[in-house]
C-alpha cells in the first residue's frame, strides 16, 4: 500500500477539523469537522468526493468519540493504511518553537507549560494530540504553531511599552498568530513573483472571523498586528482588536463588568457584531445594508475595512521596499466590498483597485485585484491545512535523511 497521505487535526475545546491530504500536490482525499464535542449535540460532518455527510457522535460525545468515528471511516474507504504521519496544528509555541516540532514528551511538556500563555488554545490541542497519538501509535505525529511564522519578528515589534520584567519573567510579548496562513499565502505571492521564497517583501491580510496583518520581508515575518493573544490589532468578527486599555478600567470600576464579563465582550460581543448588533458575518452585514445613513451594519462594514487600511498603511513602516499586498481569509477571498473600501484609503501607498479584476477574483481564485499603474495586490486563498502536511512533510524528510527516524 502507497503510504502518500498525511492527516491534519485541528483540536478546538469542542470542535475537532481534520483533512486527510496528499503534502506534494496538496489534493485533499477528505476533509470534515466535529462539533459541539461534550454536548449531547455533537456531531460529524465527512466530506469525501464532493458527497458531505453527517452523524450524530454516541457517548460520551467526546474528542475520542469524533476521532473513532473518523477511524471507522478512514477503515471502510481504504484509507486508514496510506496515512503515514499526523500533523497537528498547535496555537501557541511561546519564545521555544520557531519551526515544526516531532512530538515527544518533552515537546508535549513544553505545549503544556505553555498554556499559561494560551489557556483557551494549547489544552485543547495536547488533547487532541495524545487522542490522536493513542488511536494513530505508530506513526510519526509533527505540532505546527501557529506563532512560529512569527519568531523572527525584532525586538522593536514584538516589546510592549510596559515595565522589561514583565517581558523576561512572565514572557508579556507579541507572539503573533495565523504564522501558517501567512507564511502560505507570502510563499504563494513570491512563487507568483518568480521569487525565491526567501526573497519577497509582502504585507499580508489575513480577513476571517479573526484577522490579523502581518509584514513579512525577505520571506519572514518581522511585526503583526495579533499581540500577546488574538485579541489585538485589527477590529474582527466578535472581537474588539485594539482598544484604550482605560476602556476596561472603566467598564469595570464604574460599570460593575466583571473581568470575565469584559472578556466575554471583548471576545465574544464586539467587532463586526458588536456595531452592527446582527452578525459577525461579513456576507449577512453586506446583505443587510439599507441606504439609512443610520445603518449600522454599513457602518460596522466602513470602520473594519478604515482600520484594516490604517493597520496596512501602518505596516508599511517596515520597509524601505514592498512587493505588494496580498488579501486572504473568507472576507479578503470574497468580499469585493471590503477589498474596495480597505484600499480606498491606500491610495498615498500607491494601491489602487481594478473593479473589474476585483469582481472576477473570488470563490477560490487566485489573483492581482489591483489596476496596470498600482502596486501590485493580490488575492490568495490560504490553505493552513496544506501548509501543515507540506511542513510535517518536509520535517520528516529531514529527519529521515539526517538518519534521526527510520
Ligand atoms: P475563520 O477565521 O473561522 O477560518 P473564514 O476565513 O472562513 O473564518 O472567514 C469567515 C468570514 O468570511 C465571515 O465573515 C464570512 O462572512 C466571510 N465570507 C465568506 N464568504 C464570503 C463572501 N462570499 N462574501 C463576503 N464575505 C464572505
Amino acid at each position: 500500500m502507497n503510504k502518500n497521505l498525511i492527516l491534519v487535526i485541528n483540536c478546538g475545546s469542542s470542535s475537532v477539523k481534520f483533512s486527510l491530504i496528499n503534502p506534494e500536490d496538496g489534493k485533499t482525499t477528505l476533509s470534515g469537522l466535529a462539533e459541539c464535542l461534550s454536548s449531547s449535540q455533537a456531531s460529524i460532518k465527512i466530506n469525501q468526493k464532493n458527497n458531505a455527510i453527517t452523524k450524530k457522535l454516541t457517548s460520551p460525545y467526546d474528542h475520542q468519540s469524533a476521532i473513532s468515528l473518523l477511524v471507522n471511516v478512514l477503515k471502510q474507504e481504504q484509507l486508514i493504511d496510506k496515512i503515514f504521519a499526523v500533523g497537528h496544528r498547535v496555537v501557541h509555541g511561546g519564545e521555544t518553537y520557531s519551526e515544526p516540532m516531532l512530538i515527544n514528551d518533552d515537546v508535549k511538556a513544553t505545549i503544556n507549560r505553555l498554556k499559561q500563555i494560551a489557556p483557551l488554545h494549547n489544552p485543547a490541542n495536547l488533547f487532541g494530540i495524545n487522542v490522536a497519538q493513542t488511536t494513530f501509535a505508530n506513526i510519526p505525529h509533527v505540532a505546527i504553531f501557529d506563532t512560529a511564522f512569527h519568531q523572527t519578528m525584532p525586538k522593536q515589534s514584538f516589546i510592549y511599552g510596559i515595565p522589561y520584567h514583565l517581558y523576561q519573567k512572565h514572557g508579556i510579548r507579541r507572539y503573533g498568530f495565523h504564522g501558517t496562513s501567512h507564511h502560505f499565502v507570502s510563499q504563494q505571492a513570491a512563487k507568483m513573483l518568480n521569487k525565491p521564497h526567501n526573497n519577497g517583501n509582502f504585507i499580508s491580510a489575513h480577513l476571517g472571523n479573526g484577522c490579523s496583518i502581518t509584514a513579512i520581508k525577505d520571506g519572514k515575518s518581522i511585526d503583526s498586528s495579533m499581540g500577546f493573544t488574538p485579541l489585538e490589532g485589527l477590529m474582527m468578527g466578535t472581537r474588539s482588536g485594539d482598544l484604550d486599555p482605560g476602556i476596561i478600567f472603566h467598564l469595570v470600576e464604574q460599570l460593575g463588568y466583571s473581568l470575565k464579563d469584559v472578556n466575554e465582550l471583548l471576545n465574544k460581543k464586539s467587532g463586526l457584531l458588536g456595531i452592527s448588533g446582527i452578525s459577525n458575518d461579513c456576507r449577512e452585514l453586506e446583505q443587510a445594508i439599507t441606504p439609512d445613513k443610520n445603518c449600522r451594519s454599513k457602518l460596522a462594514l466602513i470602520i473594519f475595512s478604515y482600520r484594516t487600511a490604517k493597520s496596512i498603511a501602518s505596516f508599511s513602516a517596515a520597509f524601505e521596499q514592498l512587493d505588494g499586498l496580498i488579501f486572504t481569509g473568507g472576507i479578503g477571498e470574497n468580499s469585493m466590498l471590503v477589498r474596495e473600501m480597505v484600499l480606498s484609503h491606500l491610495s498615498l501607498l500607491n494601491f489602487k483597485i481594478d473593479a473589474e479584476k476585483n469582481k472576477k477574483i473570488r470563490f477560490g481564485k487566485t489573483g492581482l485585484i489591483s489596476s496596470s499603474h498600482s502596486r501590485d495586490c493580490w488575492v490568495i486563498p490560504t490553505n493552513e491545512e496544506f501548509m501543515i502536511a507540506k511542513q510535517t512533510n518536509e520535517l520528516l524528510a529531514h529527519n529521515i535523511n539526517n538518519g534521526e527516524i527510520s
